[in-house]
C-alpha cells in the first residue's frame, strides 16, 4: 500500500529481486493490479475499454469490475503450494480487502504482511513528473533515479518509453483524493488485524532496506515456526 507513486512497482521489483535468491519468490508469484489494468487497456479487451478512462482520471476501478478479474488471476498463485505471494496496488479498499480475505480464507493462506509506504507528497509529485514506463513489460525508469541506458528506450528490448496517461500533476490531484477517501481506511483494517507494516522515507532507496529487514524477520520467524510444527 501507499499513495500514488510512493514506489509500490519499484519495491515490488526490489522485493522480487531480493527474495527471488533467498525466499524463491518468483516473478510468477507476484501480480500488479495496475499492470493487469494497463495490459487489458493496451490489448484492447473489453474490460480495458471498459476502464481506460477511469486510470486516465484517477480514479478507481468499481471493486465490482475489479474484485473478479483480480481474484482470477490471484486464484493461481493461492493455489501454489508453499508458496508465497506478493500483491502490488491491491486490495485498495476496504470492500476488496474483505473479499479477498474471504477467498484467502478457504485456502488457509491469509494476507499476512502489509507493507504501507509513507513518502511526503512534495517528493511524489517529482517522481510522477521523472517517470517513465516500458508499458509491454511494466518496467519503471526514473529520469532522476533509474533512467534507461539510452533516452527514452527500454533497456531491454530497446523499445520506446512512454508516460502514463494518469502520470501528470492534475491527475495526480484527482489520485491523491482517491486515495485519501478509499484506501486510507485500509490502513486501519489491517492494523486491527496485526498485519501492517509502515515504512517512512523520502526515496525508494531509503525505504528498501527497511523494508527488506523486516520481512526477513518475518519470514525467518515463519519457517521456524512452521518447522516446529512437525
Ligand atoms: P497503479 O499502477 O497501482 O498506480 O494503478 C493505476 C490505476 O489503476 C489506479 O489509479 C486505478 O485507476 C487503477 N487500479 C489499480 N489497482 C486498483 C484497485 N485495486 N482498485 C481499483 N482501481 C485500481
Amino acid at each position: 500500500m501507499g499513495c500514488p507513486g510512493s514506489g509500490k512497482g519499484t519495491q515490488t521489483a526490489r522485493l522480487l529481486k531480493h527474495f527471488g535468491s533467498s525466499f524463491g519468490l518468483q516473478a510468477t508469484q507476484v501480480f500488479s493490479s495496475g499492470d493487469c489494468l494497463r495490459e487489458h487497456i493496451n490489448r484492447k479487451t473489453a474490460l480495458g475499454k471498459q476502464v481506460e478512462g477511469l486510470l486516465e482520471k484517477g480514479e478507481l476501478v468499481p471493486d465490482s469490475v475489479i474484485n473478479p478479474m483480480i481474484w482470477d488471476k490471484v486464484e493461481r498463485l493461492v493455489k501454489a503450494p508453499e508458496k508465497s505471494f506478493l500483491l502490488d496496488g491491491f486490495p485498495r479498499t476496504v470492500d476488496q480487502a474483505k473479499t479477498l480475505d474471504s477467498q484467502l480464507h478457504e485456502y488457509g493462506k491469509p494476507i499476512n504482511f502489509v507493507i504501507d509506504l509513507d513518502v511526503p507528497h512534495s517528493v511524489i509529485l517529482q517522481r510522477i513528473e521523472d517517470r517513465w514506463i516500458h508499458a509491454p513489460s511494466g518496467r519503471i525508469y526514473s529520469l532522476s533515479f533509474n533512467p534507461p541506458k539510452v533516452a527514452g528506450k527500454d533497456d531491454v528490448t530497446g523499445e520506446p518509453l512512454t508516460k502514463r496517461p494518469d502520470d501528470n500533476a492534475d491527475v495526480f490531484a484527482n489520485r491523491l483524493q482517491k486515495y485519501a477517501e478509499a484506501t486510507k481506511p485500509l490502513i486501519e483494517y489491517y492494523r486491527n488485524q496485526g498485519v501492517l507494516f509502515q515504512f517512512k522515507g523520502a526515496t525508494s532507496d531509503e525505504i528498501t532496506p527497511l523494508i527488506i529487514q523486516a520481512l526477513s524477520a518475518f519470514l525467518q520467524n515463519k519457517k521456524v515456526a512452521v518447522k516446529s510444527k512437525y
